[in-house]
């Protein structure tokens, strides 16, 4: 009886319908989920779409800080005390060397993330000149994150090549207000819908550990789908110091698996990504994040550390998973089969039962 619920929310995924109101309730907060059960249900659609493959973002802070907005959970708002060092935008040079970079390492797609409520059109212009540069010299996808855009501004991006426009809802219309006052949930909305009538695709995700509660997550999974937003990154709070929003100290590994496996049910063929804040919350259950999500950020995200290439495509292979069209990763081939207790290369034997260099009487 009870694996029958699981085998409903297949079911279910894979006609497309999503779950009641009461089993989204149920996925995050039930007593009697069984947490592999529910891994393996999210899998299946997750399987479907994607196989086993995993895609890699690298994200690139193109201008940080300097922002007059005030998002409670961002190290850039104007209400922010975190110690970051603030920048205008980086030269053209130094994006193309990044792109350059990302591009080498097998990145699917490089992600240029700008501070700030929105651009003038005079910025516009540029970035569009930037995105097709960028398209022309490296074989990479290219999403933007650039805050509130209008339709005039969506079409200058999409005729340059822009493949997707990244804008983030980040929780619910109830909830909206109480984690940003400088613009509203319906003006993010608005941007979104910019992009799809543009002809781009979409970019939108949420973060979870704000003091939300479960029909919050519920309510913002939900809009996601009616948006039919194909890219859906689930952040993690990441408590930063100086941030009006540090955190709720709610997220354990298996909430944060069972959010993953949440957006995955109701949004069944989009883009998953366990995004900022993987690391520190997922912790030892890291892995298991590839049963509901089918992609990542690596090299830390717009203000914090994270996971670097090297460890994180090991993750990926170790856990049976595939990165999505790497060459390095395919480079590197054979090291799976590899020992390893950790990441330092100390000896295998423990130093105080080694045999020392010179005669040590036992
Ligand atoms: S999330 Fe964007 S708009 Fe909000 S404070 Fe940070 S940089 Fe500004």
């Amino acid at each position: 009886m009870m694996f029958q619920r699981y085998t409903h929310l297949v079911d279910d995924a894979l006609a497309g319908l999503a779950p009641s109101r009461e089993t989204c309730r149920w996925i995050m907060d039930g007593d009697d989920v069984q947490l592999l059960a529910l891994l393996q249900a999210a899998y299946v659609p997750r399987e479907k779409v994607f196989g086993r493959k995993v895609k890699v973002h690298i994200l690139n802070n193109v201008q940080n800080g300097r922002c007059q907005e005030d998002c409670g959970y961002c190290s850039q708002s104007k209400d922010s005390d975190a110690p970051i060092e603030a920048y205008p935008m980086k030269t053209d040079e130094q994006i193309f060397a990044e792109a350059e970079q990302a591009a080498k390492n097998g990145a699917s797609r490089y992600c240029m993330v700008l501070s700030g409520r929105g651009p003038s059109m005079e910025r516009t212009k540029k970035l569009a000149g930037l995105i097709k540069g960028v398209k022309d010299k490296y074989p990479v996808e290219v999403c933007l994150s650039v805050g509130l855009i209008d339709d005039q501004k969506a079409q200058i991006l999409a005729d340059a090549g822009l493949d997707r426009l990244n804008h983030n809802l980040n929780t619910s219309e109830r909830m909206y207000k109480d984690i940003c006052t400088t613009h509203t949930y319906q003006d993010r909305v608005n941007t979104i819908v910019a992009a799809k009538k543009a002809g781009m695709s979409s970019c939108s995700g949420l973060i979870v550990g704000m003091n939300e509660t479960t029909d919050d997550i519920i309510d913002v999974a939900m809009k996601l789908r009616e948006l039919e937003v194909p890219s859906i990154p689930v952040n993690f709070l990441i408590p930063i110091e100086g941030n009006p929003m540090y955190s709720d100290h709610t997220l354990t590994p298996e909430k944060c698996l069972r959010a993953l496996c949440l957006l995955r049910l109701i949004n069944p063929t989009a883009e998953i990504r366990a995004a900022a804040g993987r690391e520190g919350h997922l912790k030892a259950l890291q892995p298991l994040a590839f049963w509901p999500a089918n992609s990542l950020f690596v090299d830390g995200y717009l203000t914090t550390r994270g996971s670097d290439m090297a460890n994180t495509y090991r993750m990926i292979r170790e856990a049976g998973f595939e990165v999505e069209g790497n060459k390095l990763y395919e480079a590197e081939g054979g090291e799976a089969q590899a020992y390893r207790v950790d990441d330092t290369a100390l000896p295998i034997l423990k130093p105080e039962v080694s045999r020392k260099s010179s005669c040590v009487p036992s």
